[in-house]
This record gives C-alpha cells, sequence and structure tokens, in this order.
C-alpha cells in the first residue's frame, strides 16, 4: 500500500499526548495500521514526548540523559499491537469490533445522490461523531466546509479533490477553513472513515435546507 497523505503533525503530536478525542483518536489508530511512515514518525514523537514529561515532573534533565533519549529515536522500534495488524485488510485490526462483518454489512443509510452514510457508536463522553462515508465510484459529495476539525481516512476506493487524489490509507487532515468537493473514482465506491466534531457546512441554500434530513 502506497501511503501519500498523512495526518497534520500537530494532530500526531495531539495522539501522542493522549489528548485526541476518542473518534479522531480512532482514526489515526486506524491509519497509524495502514502507515509505516507514520508509525516511525509516533516512535519518535513518544519519546520526546517522554522526555518532556522527565522534565518537568522531575530535576532538569541533564545533557546525558538527553543524549541518551535522542539515541533512541535511531534504535528499531519494539513491536506494538497497532504494528502486528494485517495489512491490506478491508476492514483494519482498529475498526474490527465496528464492523466485524465486513464494510459491506454495516447498516448503511442512503442519502441519496449515491452517498450513504452509517454513524459509528463511541462512548458518552466522546465530543465529536465517528462515521463511515460511502460515495458511489463516480459520483461527488456536495461542496462543503468544515465547522470544525474533520479527519477522513480512505478505507475503499479513492477520491480527488482540489488536494489531490486520496486512496486507501490516505488521510484527509482539514481544519474549519477548508471547502472542499470530493469526487469517487469510477470503478469502485469510496468509503471513508470520518471524525468530525461539528456538522459540515454545505455552501448551497439547497443543501443547507436538506442538511437536518440527511444528518450530515
Ligand atoms: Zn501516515
Amino acid at each position: 500500500m502506497t501511503v501519500s497523505h498523512h495526518p497534520d503533525i500537530t494532530t500526531l503530536m495531539a495522539f501522542s499526548a493522549g489528548s485526541l478525542d476518542e473518534p479522531y483518536a480512532l482514526v489515526i489508530s486506524t491509519h497509524l495500521a495502514m502507515c509505516e511512515g507514520c508509525r516511525a514518525q509516533l516512535d519518535r514523537l513518544d519519546v520526546i514526548g517522554g522526555a518532556l514529561l522527565a522534565g518537568v515532573e522531575e530535576e532538569p534533565v541533564s545533557d546525558d540523559a538527553l543524549d541518551a533519549l535522542l539515541g533512541r529515536l535511531d534504535e528499531a522500534p519494539a513491536e506494538d499491537p497497532i504494528r502486528m495488524q494485517p495489512r491490506g485488510a478491508d476492514v483494519p485490526a482498529p475498526l474490527a469490533r465496528y464492523a466485524p462483518e465486513g464494510l459491506d454489512a454495516l447498516p448503511w443509510k442512503g442519502r441519496g445522490g449515491g452517498v450513504a452514510t452509517c454513524e459509528l457508536p463511541v462512548s458518552p463522553h466522546a465530543q465529536s461523531r465517528l462515521m463511515l462515508l460511502r460515495v458511489g465510484a463516480g459520483r461527488a459529495v456536495p461542496e462543503h466546509g468544515h465547522g470544525g476539525h474533520e479527519l477522513t481516512l480512505i478505507l475503499r476506493g479513492s477520491y480527488s479533490d482540489r488536494f489531490g487524489r486520496f486512496g486507501v490509507g490516505d488521510i484527509a487532515d482539514h481544519d474549519q477553513d477548508v471547502e472542499h468537493q470530493p469526487i469517487a473514482e469510477m470503478g469502485e465506491d469510496c468509503i471513508c472513515l470520518i471524525a468530525v466534531d461539528a456538522k459540515l457546512n454545505f455552501r448551497s441554500r439547497l443543501m443547507k435546507l436538506l442538511q437536518p434530513l440527511v444528518g450530515i
């Protein structure tokens, strides 16, 4: 799998610090299961975060201790559960409990225009939503902006927008200033895992009217 689009470094830092809300953390975990580069990056961030924390909690870290910590950046990282996930599976392991029978068996709700959604359950204290979006091959998601941070991970198929082509494993990390109109490529439906902390803002008046009905 060739992954071309990765999370923002600030998103990975928040994941490393454990400060991402559950839906965002799940999208990142799923990307990590599919992206070796980000797993290595996360290992580096974890080491740096640990060193900073040690500096806060204890006496100032000596130069030797810091050198030793930074030296660990070059070492081969230890195996962990994420590292042992199967590659290229339709349902990456972090998502397995949400879709034990596969993506096609989920209770999809048709939203019209070749678009379907499936809301995934999150714990009551989560501040944001986790959902799957399925866009028919060759169909477009209506142009929209974001009321907040949106993380989108491609699980099947691909789409293109003004940021490029996004295929399986790619992640789009958009903040509230972004407007875009993804179009699924021909040949296969595009299924994405999405974490959003606010409703999408559709630009057209028609879509604004429809938004409460379609629920996205
Ligand atoms: Zn990555």
